[in-house]
């Protein structure tokens, strides 16, 4: 069975682990390409857009593709509406595999905004010391609020975009550990974290480190993101593609109907 995968996150590489030794699948990992070296992944890859739905749609076609996994990230909307209206207009089963979203626990001080640029606005006039756990596409809006000292991590360099003046990069790539979090946090005297509800385990230190240090964390809002079937894990992932082969086979048989 021929498979699309479009992944960048933990979980797609897991399920990328899970399928690649199994000999009733064959699938194609996708990335968008927002690092230049991403982590080495044990399916064959190809990397970048594919042109809106329209060219989703061509390349399912092309590549007799029989099922798409929607593995991307919570905040990669586009990509997941683009699968949706493809898969239904290849009329093939598309499975999306979300992360759930972090919940506040007590004596967490999150602040929902509902985006980056809310988030500069709510920094206020006061400048702060601000951690920016975010990627190049939302460290642009920080540029509106350039009273604030900024110091962001990210996997490379952000090129070609506008930063604030005081803006300082910590080039690294996750897990983060709470502890090293919290002597990041502690060392660079932040006030105030930026960060995304990117959910999960990886990146949930800083999280962790803020409610140590009672630091306010500035929560951007998820947006909506399009799904086809819920599957709650890599495994679940697994399953759902093993029933649908199992039903192809069976429907293939003599005896199927
Ligand atoms: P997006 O806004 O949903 O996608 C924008 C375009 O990128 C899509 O329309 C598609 O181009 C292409 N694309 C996205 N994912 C793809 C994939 N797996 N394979 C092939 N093409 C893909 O997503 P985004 O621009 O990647 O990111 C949006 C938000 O999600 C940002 O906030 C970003 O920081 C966050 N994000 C975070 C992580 C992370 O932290 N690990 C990873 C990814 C995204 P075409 O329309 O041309 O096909």
């Amino acid at each position: 069975m021929r498979v699309l995968l479009l992944g960048g996150t933990t979980e797609a590489s897991a399920l990328a682990r899970l399928l690649v030794d199994d000999a009733r699948f064959e699938v194609s990992l996708s990335l968008a390409g927002r690092t230049s070296s991403p982590r080495a992944q044990p399916l064959p890859t190809r990397v970048g857009g594919f042109g809106g739905t329209d060219g989703l749609a061509d390349w399912i076609e092309r590549e007799c593709i029989e099922a798409v996994i929607d593995a991307t990230h919570p905040y990669a909307a586009r990509i997941s509406a683009n699968a949706v209206a493809a898969c239904a207009r290849c009329a093939i089963p598309l499975g999306s595999l979300l992360r759930p979203p972090w919940r506040a626990s007590p004596g967490d001080r999150w602040i929902e905004v509902a985006s980056a640029e809310a988030a500069a606005t709510a920094l206020g006039d006061h400048p702060q010391r601000v951690f920016l756990a975010l990627g190049r596409l939302e460290i642009v809006a920080f540029a509106a609020a350039p009273q604030h000292d900024y110091l962001a991590r990210m996997i490379e360099r952000p090129d070609g975009v506008t930063l604030p003046p005081r803006f300082r990069l910590r080039l690294d790539r996750g897990p983060f550990a709470a502890d090293d979090e919290l002597r990041l946090l502690t060392e660079e005297r932040i006030d105030v974290v930026v960060s995304k509800n990117s959910g999960g385990e990886a990146s949930y230190g800083k999280i962790a480190a803020a409610r140590r240090l009672k630091l306010p964390v500035l929560m951007i809002a998820r947006p909506a993101k399009p799904a086809g079937i819920g599957l709650v894990s890599p495994e679940a992932a697994r399953d759902w593609l093993e029933a649908l082969a199992a039903h192809r086979e069976t429907s293939r048989s003599p005896r199927g109907v």
